[in-house]
């Protein structure tokens, strides 16, 4: 495995169906903190599961009570230099397709348009009883409107729009349900201990098969759903890079690893594989029948 800048230069220079794979350290410099630490090993506490939320009213008071304080910062957050530069690889015909685990929305904020949002997102609220979709920006409203004394609360910010709200009194908070069919309302992700969905691990594997290189950035692919596909790229014998401050699960499989920040690393990446030239336009790339990236809006 090779260590260095220049090498994974080299590397997306000769490629034109990158996918890249991106987690939390994609977002950290955006202002989205991590769950896990250099090690991949956990930082806090885990996230909520999802039999607990669904199971326990307590623990729907909990999520959305530290959600309703954590949700301003997710709202205010900011493409970074890593999503710039993925979205920039895209217009120059290098980047198919970024399979992220971010729930945030950032890689579209930044101008990605072939995203597959693994885990959902959160700026999307789903009914459990009727499958209605509403926006969350909108559900704050209602969160405030019942629980008036909660405007304005601050808290530290946490992974995934959450907040640090341990002293709060949480037995009197509301948690409106579904103005439909009064279901169960849970953020539009993937929560720990939930499946994603088969068709959208279908389309990524889909996308990675194809690939001329897999690029993993900002994740220790600790976690199975994000892991799966190195391997299934080494299956394929589609080169594996990874840009990651700390030890990732794909270290065995990887033909080029720099270990920093995503932010930095891919502004410079991008930089230089722009001066060193030799991007095609996207229209002049050729693709087989059947093999087309994923499109979604
Ligand atoms: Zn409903």
């Amino acid at each position: 495995m090779t260590a260095s800048l220049p090498a994974l230069v080299d590397l997306v220079r000769r490629s034109r169906r990158i996918v890249a794979v991106t987690g939390a350290g994609c977002s950290t410099a955006s202002g989205i903190p991590d769950y896990r630490d250099e090690a991949g090993d956990w930082k806090r506490k885990p996230p909520v599961a999802y039999r607990d939320f669904v199971r326990g009213p307590r623990v729907r008071q909990r999520y959305w009570a530290r959600s309703l304080a954590g949700w301003p910062a997710m709202a205010d957050a900011r493409p970074n230099g890593a999503h710039d530069a993925l979205a920039r690889l895209e217009r120059e015909g290098r980047v198919d397709c970024v399979v992220t685990q971010n729930v945030d929305g950032l890689h579209q904020a930044a101008g990605s348009r072939a995203v597959i949002d693994l885990h959902g997102r959160i700026d999307a609220v789903r009914c459990l009883g009727c499958g209605a979709v509403t926006s969350r920006a909108l559900f704050q409203e209602d969160l405030l409107a019942a629980n008036p004394s909660w405007r304005g609360v601050a808290a530290p910010t946490a992974p995934d729009g959450d907040a640090d709200l341990e002293a709060q009194d949480l037995a009197s908070f509301v948690v409106p349900d579904c103005a439909l069919c009064h279901g169960i309302l849970k953020p539009d992700v993937v929560f720990f201990g939930e499946s994603v969905p088969p068709a959208r691990v279908e389309e990524a594997y889909a996308a990675v098969r194809a690939a001329d290189l897999l690029l993993v950035v900002g994740t220790s692919l600790m976690v199975f759903s994000g892991y799966r596909f190195a391997r299934a790229a080494a299956a394929a014998n589609v080169p594996v890079a990874l840009v990651n401050l700390g030890r990732t699960r794909a270290d065995d499989l990887a033909a080029v690893k720099v270990a920093a920040p995503a932010a930095e690393t891919l502004d410079r990446l991008a930089d230089e594989v722009e001066d060193t030239g030799d991007a095609r336009p996207a229209l002049s790339r050729t693709r087989s029948a059947g093999s087309s990236p994923p499109a979604r809006p």
